[in-house]
């Protein structure tokens, strides 16, 4: 079997593999494992100038190759143009977004520095990988330098309707430099849609049809066990009798404006005002540790947050029960999906998400014997494949109220039968699944599905 390259913004930290890896590594975990691989991406550590070539670390059949970043490509290709305008226009939110045409001279010279230093690397037979908004234009500076390998791309965020796509500088170069790829991948038929018809309004019908929808997915197996498996330690149970009897919701998220963190606790908020029997019965549990805290927004969200945790509570605690607990630390996986097992509902609302991997690791998470209810956000692409959800619209705090109140009184038998649905969307397209899927397409032209 030829060697896979997979290339990413940021390549994992060797030592994170199994329990605490990230989404990312999890999802292509099957792929690294079945075959001789290369993992090439930043280093995450910047440096004076960002390196001409890469530092090796051999582990078995996969190799790291990572570069480490420049200050200013740090600044204008990283947090300006990725995180300042490509994340924000993706997911829906123009309003967000800021321009400035040196981020944009960055990102092309960090992707042209991939290629640069990635080529090198290539032979003639190695199939190529390419994940997220960071590399969009990756492919087209590697064929520049004469690579022919097959080239994939996969989307892992959304991508909006053409006409709010339009709205981002230098929207037709990167679609333009998209083609180069030989299967574009993105998480839903809406989001294959989307992008097909931006490359037609730009001339490049020819590209649409390369794009397909791969929605990906977790190691449901393996996150079952460990949730089964940490449900009954020590972190836990102090959780559990903290709780003294009383439901638990749980949210898990990078503290990110497009989460829906806001409306989600004006939801919850809201749920203790408009349906009184609920006070004192249910406490509502938000992981979210901060992330990109060098972004003005994402301060801005933080201080938002701690002001309306503090009204809430303020409001509505009694001496022996706080409605929130709120911790902007990170927990680790497991412990969380030891959480997950132990909350009657996972309230995951972001107001606009790829895929979103904690409502799916909710639904794994639980016991089938007595399985909680999801209540998720019909804007997620998860939405999508779980339909036994209480799907809401996470603008509304009261839809999201309406939805919470719903899983709060939902009898046991409905609520085992939603999770049986969902349940079977979990097991049966999973991580592996995913990357088999993507690479059937990539390299021997499989019909994807849809
Ligand atoms: P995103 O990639 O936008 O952060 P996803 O829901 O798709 O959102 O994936 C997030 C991944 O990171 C999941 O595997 C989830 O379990 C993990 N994660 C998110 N928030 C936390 C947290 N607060 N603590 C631990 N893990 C988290």
């Amino acid at each position: 079997m030829s060697r896979l390259v997979l290339v990413a913004n940021r390549v994992p930290d060797p030592g994170e593999r199994g329990a605490t890896a990230g989404g990312l590594a999890v999802a292509l975990k099957d792929a690294v494992t079945r075959r001789d691989a290369v993992w090439f991406g930043w280093s995450g550590a910047t440096a004076e100038a960002t390196s001409a070539t890469p530092r090796e670390a051999v582990h078995g059949r996969l190799t790291y190759a990572t570069i480490d970043l420049g200050a200013a490509d740090y600044r204008q290709y990283y947090q300006g143009f990725s995180n300042g305008a490509l994340w924000p226009v993706l997911h829906y939110r123009l309003g967000v977004a800021r321009f400035d045409r040196e981020d944009w001279i960055g990102y092309r010279r960090v992707n042209a520095a991939f290629a640069a230093a990635l080529a090198p690397m290539l032979r003639a037979d190695d199939t190529v990988w390419i994940h997220d908004f960071h590399l969009f234009s990756l492919a087209a500076e590697l064929r520049a330098l004469g690579c022919k390998q097959r080239i994939g791309f996969f989307l892992h965020v959304p991508f909006p309707p053409r006409q709010v796509f339009a709205g981002l500088p230098h929207a037709q170069s990167i679609l333009e430099a998209l083609a180069a790829a030989d299967v574009i991948g993105v998480q839903t038929g809406d989001d294959a849609g989307n992008l097909r018809d931006a490359l037609v309004a730009i001339g490049q019908a020819e590209t649409a049809p390369k794009v397909h929808a791969f929605p990906i997915a977790i190691d449901t197996a393996g996150f079952a066990t460990l949730a089964a498996r940490r449900f009954r330690t020590k972190e836990v149970d102090r959780l559990r009798l903290s709780l003294a009897g009383r439901a638990l919701a749980i949210g898990v998220d990078r503290l990110d404006y497009t989460k829906g963190l806001p409306q989600r606790i004006a939801g919850f908020g809201k749920l203790l005002e408009r349906f009184p029997r609920h006070r004192a019965k249910v406490t509502f549990l938000q992981v979210a540790p901060v992330s990109r805290g060098d972004v003005a927004q994402y301060r801005a969200l933080r201080r938002e947050l701690d002001e309306m945790v503090g009204r809430i509570n303020g409001q509505y605690a009694e001496p022996d029960w706080g409605p929130i607990r709120y911790i902007t630390r990170a927990v680790a996986r497991p412990t969380i999906a030891g959480y997950m097992r132990l909350a009657r509902i996972g309230l995951v609302t972001p107001l606009r998400d790829g895929m979103n991997l904690v409502a799916k690791e909710y639904v794994a998470a639980q016991d089938a014997e007595d399985p909680g209810v999801l209540v998720l956000s019909r804007f997620a692409g998860a939405a999508l494949e779980l339909d036994g959800a209480v799907l809401v619209n996470p603008l509304d705090a009261d839809d999201i109220a309406d939805g919470l109140d719903i899983a709060l009184s939902m009898p046991a038998e409905e609520r085992g039968a939603r999770w049986q649905r969902m349940a079977a969307a979990v097991r049966s397209n999973t991580a592996a699944t995913w990357c088999r899927d993507f690479l059937a397409a990539l390299e021997d032209g499989a019909a994807a599905r849809d």
